[in-house]
Formats: C-alpha cells, structure tokens, sequence
C-alpha cells in the first residue's frame, strides 16, 4: 500500500517573460487545489519585475575594477553585483557576497543565461515579498490557497553540482522542526531542523531544468506543510563558516 504520494509537474506554454507580465496568467489553463505549491523560477519573477539591466548602464568603480582584473570578468557585471551585495566573503577565484536580502551567494545571484547578451538579470529585492504577492494574487483570481515558492539555482559549499534552493517563500515554512519528536528507537531528536523548503525546489528545480526547457513553474502537490515564516539564511553571528572566512580575510590583510 502506498502511504505517500507526491505528485509534481510543469506548466507549459509559457512565453518570454517582460516586464509588467502578470505571472499568474500563466496558471489560467491549471487547475489549482488547496495545499498546492507553485514554484517559479526567479529568473521570470525578475524578468515580470523589470530587473533586467544593460550592462552598459554600469559604471565600474575602481573596486570592481580590480576584482574583474583577478576573476577576467567584465567590470560592468562586476560593478552590477556589487550594487547588490551587502557584504564580500571571497574575491578570488569566484565573487561570494551576501546579497541585499540576505543570501550568501557567487555574484549576487545575478544572471546572464537566459538572458539577452549585453544584460544582467537582477534578483528581486525582497524575493519572499514577491512571493507573497503572487500568492495573494493568485487567491484572488483562482480562489485557492497555495504556497509559492521563489527558486535559483545555486552553487553548494564542500559538493559539486549546482542544485535549485529557495529563496523566496510564501505560506509554507522553509524548515520543518523535528526537534522533541521520536526516532525509530524511541530517542528523541536534538538537531534536526530539515529545510525542506530547499528539498522542495530542488525537485521543481530539476523538473524546470537549466537551459531552454522554457518550464519555469512547476506545481507541487501532495506534501504536507506548515505555514508559518521561518528564517532560511543563517545569522552573521552564529555562522562559523563565515566566521572562518572573515578571520581568514583579515589575517591576509594584516
Ligand atoms: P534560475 O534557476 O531562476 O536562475 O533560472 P534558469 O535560467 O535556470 O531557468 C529556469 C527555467 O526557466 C528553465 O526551464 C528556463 O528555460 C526557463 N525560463 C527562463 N526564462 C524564461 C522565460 O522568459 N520564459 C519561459 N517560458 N521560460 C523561461
Ligand atoms: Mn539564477
Ligand atoms: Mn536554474
């Protein structure tokens, strides 16, 4: 007998996405249910947002200069990234910021596939805002409630392989707490706090794909979730990792 049962699929037909597309039009032809998760790519949640910028409205400062002399990129985009990030961890041999909302990430996030050459893609502001918008909206017009989930595909410290995570997040939480439950032996769990916002994309993720598959919602549906907010980017101030890589930077200096 089958005790779970996850079902998840792409929606089709969908154009290129421009500034001012309203994303939830695409979702006309699908028929929602409650609990549904719809997951969309941020690549066209930034495309509908307007963040499409020509690189040649970049001006490199003297900073983007010399990291774009270490990495032979083009300081254009590297003055972009800088313009979105908060916080540089590492220059060499990657540009690793935190970006504006939080999000330790390789450039910022910023994208220049599937994206027309001579620009860069932007990620939303507030991703979980955009998230919450589109929920809303969807509501609106479909009169279902469903979750959304914003996703990028992202680079992994210490593995290989880029997978997709989520970045924005609306009426589903991003971890679920196992913490007090049992284990098969009756032991009860002290750490474990699964991100299955991110388990979520990565499946959606792999349904989009990477290239031209032109699939950038996918509909999740069958798994069970809470809806609170949780935060899904580590504190400054409880993440040694980037604590190690601080230190590390200020010894170079010193
Ligand atoms: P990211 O992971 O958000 O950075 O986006 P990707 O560039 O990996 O694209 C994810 C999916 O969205 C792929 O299936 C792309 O082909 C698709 N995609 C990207 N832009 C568009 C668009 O404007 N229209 C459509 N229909 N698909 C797009
Ligand atoms: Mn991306
Ligand atoms: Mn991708």
């Amino acid at each position: 007998m089958i005790r779970l049962r996850t079902e998840a699929f792409t929606v089709n037909s969908i154009p290129l996405i421009k500034q001012g597309d309203d994303l939830t039009d695409f979702l006309r032809d699908v028929v929602l249910q409650d609990g549904d998760i719809v997951v969309i790519a941020s690549t066209i949640v930034s495309k509908a947002e307007g963040l499409m910028r020509s690189l040649e409205s970049f001006t490199p400062s003297e900073r983007a200069r010399r990291i774009a002399a270490g990495l032979q990129e083009d300081p254009r985009f590297i003055e972009a990234v800088l313009g979105q990030s908060t916080e540089i961890l590492i220059e060499k041999p990657f540009l690793l910021v935190e970006s504006k909302f939080g999000q330790v990430c390789v450039n910022a996030g910023l994208d220049r596939s599937n994206v027309e050459e001579g620009f860069v893609l932007l990620l939303p502001d507030d991703p979980s805002q955009s998230a919450w918008r589109i929920r809303t909206r969807i509501n609106e017009r479909y009169g279902k409630n469903v979750a959304v989930i914003i996703t990028d595909t992202c680079g992994r410290s210490f593995r290989e392989g880029q997978t997709g995570v989520g970045i924005g997040f609306a009426g589903i939480a991003s971890m679920k707490d196992w913490r007090g439950t049992k284990d098969l032996e009756g032991k009860t769990l002290e750490i474990t706090n699964e991100g299955v916002g991110d388990e979520i994309a990565g499946l959606a993720n792999l349904m989009m794909g990477e290239g031209a598959g032109g699939t950038p919602i996918v509909i999740v549906r069958g798994i069970t979730y809470e809806d609170c907010e949780c935060k899904v980017f580590r504190s400054k101030e409880t993440d040694v990792i980037r604590k190690a890589i601080n230190d590390a930077n200020k010894q170079g200096h010193a």
